[in-house]
């Protein structure tokens, strides 16, 4: 079954043919970890994991590399502002070696709690600093660059196709371009981009440098995705992804130094992630809505509910994060999970139902539409014409893209203390004590379980 992908580039959906099916090749742009990994960063890697994940499904083998940026980052995309690191060290006292290894670690425990599978290849920009020189010189090598005293940039008259990404004419980009980004006297175009970042002026005491041709320094944000995607992935890519804010800076850049080395089409499918906004407005710490995982597990929500929020949109569109929308996705979520708790006993009796895995891939074949996916998976669950051993097996297929993690479920272990609470309270319920039965839950509750009622029972699951 084709999948069809919007492309950025091309602005309109595409059947994806991958330069080799024996090996999808997937790059994306993976945090700058110089604070805490956010729910709009979530969003953004749970589509990334559903993309990967629908092309497993379709029968590929991908390959997927995800890079940290641990330096160049700066606080403007366009080469102003300080390093973003270096900011970050400066805040917390820490060295910017330890708030990388803090924030990575961060960034990666989020992952694990919302079931995002880790990266085939996970590329730190610090350790592939040589490959990116290695670029730089190739650049150089081809009259694509030039040095200041203060940086070498990429030319971006070297690149008469510059813009295609975004649309926007180099003339427009000109005149869109604030004074302020000009900090370097010998620039020659605002738009050229640094390469290169020499350890002088306002980064003469940059902790993190490398020796180079052009002197002590270290590498732009741009130039680090290309040498690390190129080295693991080769020349051209099948899929490149970033959020939407990436489009007119970081990936115009990306494409022109990268063609400009190789000569090839750099990326064949760009896809791009909207953004989350929280209760309607950006996710800024001085509004105080920029939510981390500890957020949503102090609230006493289980981190996949974001995922079962995150699903219900196209990843194409802007969505609006509330407290209410979130709950409303935990017992969506809660509904699937009491369904496979309650048939348990049945795994590995049925077999998937064919004419539902049709439908099932239909959905996610029309650009990912996992909406339409989750509104067959609940067209599963109201069968009643197959079996219910049937219908588990169906829905643990479905969430091996979903990515709910449902078949943990199938081997959780109940604590004995919690299965003998639940059934007193199963007793005291059927004895009409009330008041008893939701003490006993209370106390279930505080030992990290809920239990459910259902027609044939009662069901007790992790919180
Ligand atoms: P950053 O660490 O800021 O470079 O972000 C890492 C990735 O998360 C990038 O691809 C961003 O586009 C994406 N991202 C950042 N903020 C949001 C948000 N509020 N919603 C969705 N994606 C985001
Ligand atoms: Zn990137």
């Amino acid at each position: 079954m084709a999948l069809n992908l919007y492309n950025t580039k091309t602005k309109s959906v595409e059947v994806f043919t991958p330069i080799n099916p024996e090996k999808v090749t997937m790059y994306a742009c993976g945090p700058t970890v110089y604070d805490y990994t956010h729910i709009g960063h979530m969003r953004k890697y749970v589509g990334d994991d559903i993309l990967r994940r629908t092309l497993m499904f379709l029968g590929y083998k991908v390959h997927h590399v995800m890079n940290i940026t641990d330096v160049g980052h700066l606080s403007d995309d366009a080469d102003t502002g300080e390093d973003k690191m270096e900011k970050g060290a400066a805040k917390t006292g820490k060295t910017v070696w330890e708030v990388a290894e803090f924030y990575t670690d961060y960034f990666n425990d989020t992952m694990h709690a919302i079931n995002v599978l880790p990266p085939t290849f996970l590329a730190k920009a610090t350790d592939h600093v040589p490959s990116m020189i290695g670029l730089i010189q190739k650049l150089e090598a081809r009259g694509a660059t030039y040095e200041t005293s203060q940086a070498v940039y990429f030319d971006i008259h070297a690149f008469p196709a510059y813009g295609a990404l975004s649309g926007q004419k180099l003339s427009d980009k000109e005149v869109g371009v604030r004074d302020d980004v000009i900090v370097d006297p010998d620039k020659k175009h605002p738009q050229d981009f640094v390469l290169w970042f020499k350890r002088v002026g306002k980064f003469a005491h940059h902790t993190m440098h490398w020796t180079s041709p052009w002197g002590d320094g270290f590498p732009g944000w741009h130039i680090e995705c290309s040498a690390m995607s190129m080295e693991q992935l080769g020349e051209t890519l099948d899929i490149h992804t970033g959020g939407i804010d990436h489009i007119p800076v970081h990936h115009e850049n990306e494409i022109a130094q990268s063609e400009c080395a190789t000569g090839h089409t750099f990326v064949n499918y760009w896809v791009h992630h909207d953004f989350l906004r929280v209760d309607g407005e950006k996710m800024s710490k001085s509004k105080s809505n920029f939510y981390t995982i500890d957020d949503i597990r102090a609230w006493n929500i289980d981190p996949r509910a974001l995922r079962m929020l995150f699903l219900q949109t196209s990843y194409r569109k802007p969505l609006n994060f509330t407290r209410e929308s979130l709950d409303a996705a935990a017992k969506t979520l809660r509904t699937l999970d009491i369904f496979v708790a309650s048939h348990r006993a049945l795994s590995g009796n049925g077999k998937p139902i064919e004419s539902y895995l049709t439908d099932f891939k239909d959905a996610l074949s029309e650009d990912l539409n996992t909406a339409k996916a989750l509104s067959v998976v609940w067209e599963i669950l109201a069968d009643k014409n197959n079996t219910p051993s049937d219908i588990l097996e169906t829905i643990l297929v479905c969430d091996s893209v979903f990515g709910f993690g449902l078949n943990t479920i199938l081997t959780e272990k109940i604590p004995q203390e919690v299965s003998a609470l639940a059934e007193d309270r199963q007793q005291a319920r059927l004895e009409k004590k009330w008041n008893q039965a939701d003490e006993l839950r209370e106390q279930i509750n505080k030992l990290g379980y809920t239990v459910n009622d259902t027609d044939t029972g009662y069901i007790v699951l992790k919180n």
